[in-house]
């Protein structure tokens, strides 16, 4: 060791010995709250980044001459028709209105000398309302929203000159949100005035316009970014260094800015290359302008915020090649090619190429707890046929983000109507439990699944932020299966769409991640189906995606069950009329020379369907609104009365209400079963209908020694009602005994009252006319009644009425009845009652208490039955506190039950043993007026021997379908009494649906090829959850039958022989067959 010697080397260093000067650490937090300050308004506005967004701006006269026509009544009306009047002259400062009104504004434009070479010259406009854009010779252009939301149009070229160029603006009194006073929600303020406050000509600095865009998502990253990240750390240093170089005044400043932001957005972000970089995202972009088709304004005014909204995404489209847009309703569509021929044109063009993609299938975004099972496969029907014909493709995307809560058969008609996904996101406002999946197989009844994608942003009108795409992994929730996600963004709700500072946004997220990394890597360019194409391509590749089973029960917005009482009344009236409709003209089109009266019954469906809207029929709407459908319905009712009468000529009957002879009468009926009913011959006289077909003989009402019913007080003010099967106690209006005497058992436990009205305080969180809170169960109050008396004693049916006080103003009088029984057929205690309901906010609702015990009761669902709990032992168990039913709810124990049908509700709790029917609610916003007045409503008491089973199935629909009488001719066919098409097997097979062919040579209205010959169309659906076979019978000369899915496309053929076609169903499988002439 040692002894040798090295040359050594003698390290140099640059770092001064002494310190210069002494330094601090930053503070974080005010280093930060600094940089909002730099682009924001406020007290630095006319000194930060703002000062110098504009190179110059002209208003007024002889620049901009501004006139106006104001058009009368609150009318919209065209372009032609606006631009014939005389226009005096108007400006800036002056206020338009009243709410709803419209005012046609010609600008007369002559952009100044100084302006003419400036790079970027636009139009902007704000009278914090709605615009539209149009050229002199009336082609729509683009839409304008007030009060910053949209406020500037691009001049064209030809502007820069020198000489006047004139357009016009359509001028729509009311905000994106309608015409509420501060809380949106709040019914509408009738007379809102507009101040125009601006009318400028304006040369934007586009390099200032996109540094703010650079610092604003610099920004966002260093305040949201985890704080223990180098890249929020490094966001700070780049933003305050941009603030640091800015020199107010100095073009070069913002440059020198610009050039600091790509330290940290990278190089590519002013324009779509930035996405062209090869690196892998995660978060697909999808522009999105959720337009609710009614909600806070009437449908007229949809029809305009269409062709302003999209015809903003089709500007955008020309300017970023990167943006994409998903459209659903195709009721929307249709108003845009009715009303707007012009952006119609422009959307077809970009269909063509991609960038605007028809999504969702669906007539419109409806409701799916109360249509009918027919009712969403029509809104498939019409929406993919409409999308077909003039997109030339159906959509394999269902779109539902903003619908209250998600039916448990929708995976098997999404399925059947060639859709595979299924996206939505409604379900993260669940106020109870947080829904576990992002990405998931959401699985049927039948056992039919779809792939659904819930956008992890929990938003369908996202800005577009950095926080969204930041959430888009955060609250991720399936991210074990699969990390990818859509980022839905754009203005919505009240429409709008995307806005340039979205796209402009997006481009920097992605211009971070592929620079600094740490947010995920969003992309643009891609569609919904890409999205989900990806998905499916690697579900096909082993990708196992958790299941979720049976309905995306929504934990909020129960009130919607109940709410807007008439209308609902109105769907479930209109839906059985088209359904009677359809079956008697198909067989009248079949056998004689009448005319299927297909537009017709096109009409009436895109009406019904339209009113199924997702803020119509749930009742979340402004008043307008319901004066809107009401006038539909009305008109639905008036056309389908004038088919059916047609309809009863050709069979040869004609309606009857108190017929004088009591010969050939008979009762129309369109129920695909045998049918055994009293029906009123008038006068207190009944007769016994019985058969099966569309024709039933009326036999007279044998009376006995004793009668079959009979009614009697037996004690001071209570009455026993009693038939074979039951006999009824009522007390103090309430039945306090409900005795089967077949079964020999008691329904009511003791101490019970059945058919007790109850009313509750209903004041919920926010939204008063969609949520009913669990806590209004608190406030439970019980209805005393006054006497009661029998109102009807005849042979046939008896009846006792009592009226019950709700309040001064309010009050309801309700008859109990029982009707004769015949045996084998089982009995039921109905009642109809009239209500005058002039409450606020109060909830009224009847209770059954019955000695059951199950810890799941039954609720009829489209095409089927879906089962929750009694009982309160979880958060999940107890947020269905409230839940949908149609047209029965049971509780059965092993070996008997009780149904509880309804005519026109939709509401029900069974909480234990206590089952409760909702009626009436009373909210006074968005509607303050919301369901006062009258109301007629007829319920039943079933009690069965036996499950859940036929009996229910059956009685609830014959509850809903009243025999009609009519008058017969003397000679009238013995076929008129048969049906020619049956159902035979399996009691739990439903017939629900006859109807002809949408295509057949002599239904079609040509918007799709046109089939040979004639054929009819069968639904037919197993309601009760069991594999069932059954046989079609027909004595119709039918060739070929094919199973076909609900779009009418031909699947398998099956086997068919001496008009017969033996059918097997799956549980809760919905079936559609087409029977070939
Ligand atoms: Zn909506």
């Amino acid at each position: 060791m040692g002894g040798e010697t090295h040359q050594t080397v003698k390290p140099k260093s640059s770092y001064p010995v002494r310190s210069a000067h002494p330094v601090g650490q930053w503070i974080p937090d005010i280093y930060k709250s600094r940089i909002a300050q730099f682009y924001a308004g406020g007290q630095y506005e006319h000194n930060n980044l703002r000062a110098m967004m504009n190179e110059g701006v002209t208003s007024g006269s002889p620049h901009v001459k501004l006139s106006v026509w104001h058009a009368p009544d609150l009318t919209r009306p065209t372009f032609k028709e606006a631009t014939k009047h005389e226009f005096e002259e108007t400006r800036v400062g002056e206020s338009f209105g009243p709410s709803w009104s419209t005012h046609w504004f010609k600008i007369q434009l002559t952009v100044p000398l100084e302006l003419r070479k400036k790079e970027l010259l636009e139009f902007h406009w704000d009278a914090n309302n709605e615009g539209m854009v149009w050229t002199e010779d009336g082609n729509p252009l683009q839409g304008l929203t007030g009060g910053g939301d949209r406020t500037e149009w691009i001049l064209p070229e030809s502007f820069r000159d020198g000489k006047e160029h004139t357009f016009y603006i359509e001028m729509a009194c009311n905000g994106m949100f309608g015409n509420a006073d501060g809380d949106s929600i709040q019914p509408p303020n009738p007379n809102k005035y507009y101040q125009l406050s601006k009318a400028d000509i304006v040369a934007v600095n586009p390099e200032a316009r996109q540094l703010w865009i650079d610092i604003w998502v610099i920004g966002d990253a260093a305040r949201e970014f985890p704080a223990d990240s180098w890249e929020q750390h490094k966001a700070m240093k780049v933003a305050n260094e941009i603030i640091n170089a800015f020199e107010l005044g100095n073009q070069d400043s913002i440059i020198k800015g610009r050039k600091i932001a790509q330290e940290y957005l990278g190089k590519n972000v002013s324009s779509s290359k930035v996405y062209e970089t090869g690196t892998k995202p995660i978060v697909y972009g999808i522009g999105q302008c959720h337009i609710d088709t009614c909600w806070l304004w009437p449908w007229a005014e949809t029809k305009r915020k269409v062709a302003r909204s999209w015809s903003n995404q089709c500007d955008l489209m020309d300017r970023y090649p990167e943006h994409r847009f998903a459209v659903s309703q195709a009721q929307q569509y249709k108003w845009l090619k009715q009303y707007y021929p012009y952006v119609f044109n422009r959307v077809k063009d970009k269909v063509k190429k991609g960038t605007f993609q028809p999504v969702g299938g669906s007539w419109v975004e409806h409701d799916t707890n109360l249509p009918s099972g027919e009712s969403l496969v029509r809104q498939f029907v019409y929406g993919q046929r409409f999308f077909e014909s003039n997109f030339g493709e159906r959509c394999r995307t269902f779109w539902l983000p903003d619908t209250f809560g998600y039916s448990s058969q929708l995976p098997q008609l999404c399925r059947l109507a060639g859709m595979t996904r299924f996206f939505t996101q409604k379900l993260s406002w669940n106020n109870i439990n947080k829904f576990p999946h992002t990405t998931f197989n959401w699985v049927s009844l039948d056992g039919s699944q779809v792939i659904c994608h819930m956008a992890p942003a929990e938003t369908y009108t996202a800005e577009a932020n950095f926080g969204d795409v930041r959430r888009s992994v955060t609250q991720h929730k399936s991210m074990d299966q699969d990390e990818t996600s859509l980022l839905v963004f754009g203005k919505g709700d009240g429409g709008g769409g995307p806005t340039w500072q979205h796209l402009e946004k997006l481009r920097r997220c992605r211009g971070m991640s592929d620079t600094v990394g740490l947010l995920p890597r969003v992309h643009m360019g891609n569609s919904v189906e890409d999205f989900f194409d990806s998905l499916e391509k690697r579900i096909s590749e082993g990708l196992d995606l958790v299941t979720w089973y049976g309905e995306l029960y929504f934990e909020l917005h129960r009130g919607t069950y109940t709410t807007q009482a008439n209308n609902k009344r109105n769907n479930r009236k209109s839906e059985i009329m088209l359904r009677d409709i359809e079956l008697l003209a198909s067989l009248a089109s079949i056998k004689g020379n009448y005319k299927y009266p297909k537009k017709d019954i096109d009409d009436m469906w895109e009406a019904v369907l339209l009113c199924q809207f997702h803020d119509c029929l749930p009742g979340s709407s402004i008043e307008m609104c319901y004066d809107d459908s009401d006038e539909l319905y009305a008109k639905v009712f008036e056309t389908g009365e004038r088919i059916l009468k047609e309809l009863q000529e050709t069979l040869g009957v004609r309606a009857v209400e108190n017929p004088k002879t009591k010969e050939r009468l008979a009762a129309l009926n369109t129920m695909p079963w045998h049918r055994r009913d009293i029906i009123s011959l008038g006068n207190g006289q009944a007769g016994v209908a019985c058969g099966e077909g569309n024709l039933l003989n009326i036999k007279t009402f044998k009376i006995a020694e004793t009668p079959e019913v009979t009614a009697k007080e037996v004690k001071d003010g209570v009455f026993v009602l009693q038939n074979d099967q039951l006999r009824v106690e009522v007390d103090g209006g309430c039945i306090t005994s409900l005795y089967d005497r077949v079964a020999e058992r008691e329904v009511i436990p003791k101490g019970g009252k059945a058919n007790q009205f109850v009313i509750f305080d209903d004041k919920p969180l926010y939204w008063q006319a969609w949520d009913v809170e669990v806590f209004h169960l608190d406030s439970r109050k019980v209805l005393s009644s006054g006497a009661t008396k029998v109102v009807q004693s005849d042979a046939h049916q008896v009846s006792v009425m009592t009226e019950t006080k709700i309040s001064d103003k309010s009050w309801v009088k309700t008859c109990i009845s029982l009707s004769a029984a015949f045996k084998g057929q089982q009995s039921y205690v109905e009642m109809h009652s009239e209500v005058e309901w002039r409450e606020d906010k109060k909830f009224l609702k009847v209770e059954f208490p019955v000695d059951v015990r199950n810890t799941e009761a039954s609720y009829e669902t489209q095409f089927g039955i879906v089962r929750r709990p009694t009982h309160y032992n979880t958060t999940w168990d107890m947020a269905k506190f409230e839940v949908c039913c149609h047209k029965f709810a049971d509780l059965s124990e092993h070996g008997y039950g009780v149904s509880i049908l309804n005519d026109s509700k939709y509401g029900f709790a069974t909480c234990g043993n206590l089952m409760r029917l909702s009626l009436l609610r009373a909210p006074k916003a968005p509607d303050a007026h919301a369901d006062m007045g009258r109301h007629n409503i007829r319920w039943a008491i079933l009690p069965h021997q036996g499950d859940l089973g036929s009996t229910t199935v059956r009685t609830a629909f014959n509850f809903n379908n009243p025999l009609k009488l009519v008058q017969a001719p003397k000679n009238l066919d013995a076929s008129a009494f048969s049906s020619p098409i049956k159902v035979t097997g399996n009691t739990s097979l439903v017939l629900d649906t006859v109807k002809r062919g949408e295509d057949d040579e002599d239904v079609s209205r040509g918007e799709l090829m046109k089939r040979k010959g004639k054929s009819i169309i069968l639904r037919i659906y197993e309601s009760l959850g069991g594999t069932s076979k059954g046989t079609i019978e027909t004595t119709l000369d039918v060739k070929k039958v094919w199973k076909t899915n609900i779009l009418e496309d031909d699947g398998e053929v099956v086997n068919f022989k001496d008009g017969k076609v033996d059918i097997t169903l799956k549980p809760f499988e919905v079936a559609t067959y087409r029977l070939q002439l």
